[in-house]
């Protein structure tokens, strides 16, 4: 059975030009780069490259990339760390009802430690409304964090707007950016952001490694205590080989970014122009450039999306029914509800996900394989 994978937003395979840089750090470029002989000085050359082409990618000094292990920890960083440096300044923090959990959870913890947080609501395409933003900003607010891309349903925010509406009010601007990078152009200083999220393996590096962008002069307390890795910011003996692998990845993700996401976008609105065939199915998101490129989210009326999952798995179909963390619970996406979708519908959701090894063949596998399904469930269900 041919397997098609479609869930590139919950994870990607690491490029074969990533590994190949990645393997001669575990084996005979090993050194510790904070030690000082010539073997550590290789491996602390590697990160200094692997920090430049993370700045080069986002417009910013390489003084300015801090690595971390992976996305979650980058958004518990800059979100706990600006809380705490900043609380005497304010105590409130705004975000949205749709950012991905290692945002919402980490506000739900500083609002037990006497932070407020405003959750801004989104439109019906999961677009955040500026007027609201705007409104929402008080003397006590200290941290706006708003995602660049949402990873459940594709809707990209106009980041630029935020960035200056957030640099007019004088409030610290955090944009978790781990879905947009290597899918949109991304340049911290024209779009005045502050401190940015990024991740190794959504953009076919290695897992467990990331980065949190920093600018200058931006009071941010540490997450990690310990050695003096990072600047002393961050904590622990460096991550080399991982680190090394998403520096690859991030140089390609630039290289490749047009090609790639005109490829996507071909064979996303294929897929959704098939499954809109689909009786009773709706589009979650945006349609055009606002939409991730290889993001596809729909609903079908009357059934359960753990069910689907289950029957395309069957055909050897990779899918998800939201985002990966909340696949497994019971509970219908926080991002669906937060568009206006009754709970009952939001149940019934799959995500498609589309990445550099998709083809027109795997969107005709899935065009072919999901009708019949969704038309068995629906018949089963039915009294
Ligand atoms: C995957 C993801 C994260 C978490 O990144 P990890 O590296 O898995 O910790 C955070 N935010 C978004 C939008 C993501 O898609």
């Amino acid at each position: 059975m041919r397997k098609v994978y479609m869930d590139y937003a919950a994870t990607t395979y690491v490029k074969n030009e990533v590994l190949e840089e990645m393997m001669p750090y575990f084996t005979e470029k090993f050194g510790n780069p904070s030690s000082f002989y010539s073997i550590s000085r290789e491996t602390k050359i590697a990160l200094d490259k692997a920090r430049n082409r993370v700045a080069k990618a986002l417009n910013c000094l390489s003084s300015e990339v801090y690595f971390t292990g992976g996305g979650s920890e980058a958004d518990n960083w800059a979100i706990k760390g600006i809380a705490s440096a900043n609380k005497e300044k304010g105590n409130h923090i705004i975000t949205t009802k749709i950012e991905h959990h290692a945002v919402l959870h980490t506000c739900e913890f500083l609002e037990k430690h006497g932070f407020e947080v405003t959750y801004l609501n989104v439109d019906k395409e999961g677009f955040v409304n500026l007027e609201e933003l705007k409104n929402s900003i008080t003397d006590k607010t200290i941290l706006v964090s708003i995602m660049f891309a949402n990873n459940e349903i594709g809707t990209i925010q106009p980041i630029k707007e935020i960035g200056s509406i957030c640099r007019e009010k004088g409030v610290i601007f955090h944009t978790d950016a781990v879905q947009a990078l290597g899918n949109v152009k991304i340049d911290v200083q024209d779009m005045n952001i502050d401190l940015l999220s990024l991740a190794g393996h959504k953009i076919y590096g290695p897992k467990g490694v990331g980065a949190l962008y920093i600018r200058k002069g931006i009071k941010i307390d540490n997450l990690i205590h310990g050695g003096g890795q990072e600047r002393a910011r961050r904590a622990g003996t460096e991550n080399t080989a991982s680190i090394v692998g998403l520096g690859k990845a991030v140089e390609l993700a630039m290289e490749n970014l047009e090609e790639h996401s005109k490829h996507l976008v071909k064979l996303r609105d294929k897929l959704i122009d098939g499954l809109l065939k689909i009786p009773n199915t709706k589009l979650n998101g945006p349609i055009g450039d606002r939409r991730l490129p290889g993001n596809v989210n729909v609903v079908f009326e009357y059934v359960k999306g753990d069910s689907i999952i289950l029957n395309l798995d069957f055909a050897g179909i990779c899918a998800s029914s939201g985002s990966a963390c909340t696949s497994g619970s019971l509970n219908p996406s926080h991002v669906l509800l937060a568009i206006g979708l009754p709970k009952a519908s939001a149940e019934g959701s799959l995500r498609l996900t589309l990445g550099d090894d998709s083809t027109e063949e795997d969107v005709d596998i899935v065009l072919e394989v999901l009708p019949p399904i969704i038309e068995r469930i629906r018949g089963a269900s039915s009294p």
